[in-house]
């Protein structure tokens, strides 16, 4: 099989194990039946997911003029704290901004490595505890707005990890008796107090099972710093599709980057 096209995040679907579709644009690719195939990915142009400008990516998918004027790529997107579209104040794009921002977020606990503390629209649950790799998550805190979800985030990260270790994420280690409820409980002091209300005790923790066991070695592979990867696909967590050799390839990291994919089914 041969495909070629612009990478966008992979498409997933909640399963046991999780189902991952490899994204090109035009063909989405059912990656798990590929697990135990050769594959090669051979990357072959730019193409921005913004403007379709075939410049370098610069980061988010993005080429550097769509990165910094596309209310898509706002500071908002990476702290939801600043969000001010409920304020009716605008930053890049305030209609962008209020169908990003003035819909119901979810705080939660994730377990990716390192217990996390994360924020999402909940229409992105679990779609984004996925993308994450995370092995379990709960969520704790349900809000009208993206602006109070980020407000309780900033409190409660002063205690917390809210960045993923990819690394330690992908070595998949975890007591089996963690339980999330356990920090739940123990950080629901550290919600500011205008936010109190919001904290939620309503929801079970959930467990996310990917098709996917840890190497031995774990080895980040680019396609910047190398054109071509080729190999045994062995598994698949968040969005890092594992070769042998434990070499991982970050797809998300790779998003707007023009590509063809061959996969030797005949094995
Ligand atoms: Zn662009």
């Amino acid at each position: 099989m041969q495909f070629s096209g612009q990478i966008l995040k992979m498409c997933t679907q909640n399963g046991k194990p999780i189902q991952y579709y490899l994204n090109l644009g035009n063909d989405l690719i059912m990656m798990n039946q590929l697990i135990g195939k050769t594959l090669t990915i051979q990357h072959i142009g730019y193409q921005c997911l913004c403007c379709d400008s075939d410049e370098k990516i610069y980061r988010m998918g993005f080429c550097k003029k769509c990165f910094f004027e596309s209310p898509y790529a706002s500071d908002t997107i990476i702290r939801p704290e600043l969000s001010t579209a409920h304020l009716g104040i605008g930053e890049r794009d305030l209609e962008v901004e209020k169908s990003i921002q003035l819909h119901p977020h979810i705080v939660y606990l994730a377990y990716t490595g390192d217990v996390k503390v994360g924020v999402t629209r909940e229409s992105q649950i679990p779609t984004r505890w996925i993308d994450q790799g995370a092995t379990f998550a709960l969520p704790i805190a349900r809000t009208d707005n993206r602006y109070e979800a980020g407000m309780i985030e900033v409190a409660l990260k002063e205690h917390l990890a809210d960045k993923t270790n990819w690394r330690k994420m992908l070595e998949d280690d975890f007591e089996d008796d963690l339980d999330l409820k356990d920090f739940r409980d123990k950080i629901r002091e550290y919600f500011p107090e205008d936010f109190q209300n919001f904290y939620s005790m309503e929801h079970e923790m959930e467990r996310l099972d990917y098709p996917y066991e840890a190497p031995e070695k774990i080895v980040s592979f680019t396609l910047e710093k190398n054109p071509e990867i080729s190999g045994t696909l062995t598994g698949i967590k968040g969005q890092y599709l594992c070769f042998d050799g434990g070499r991982f390839l970050n797809v998300r990291a790779h998003e707007g980057y023009v590509i063809e994919l061959e996969a030797d089914t005949t094995e």
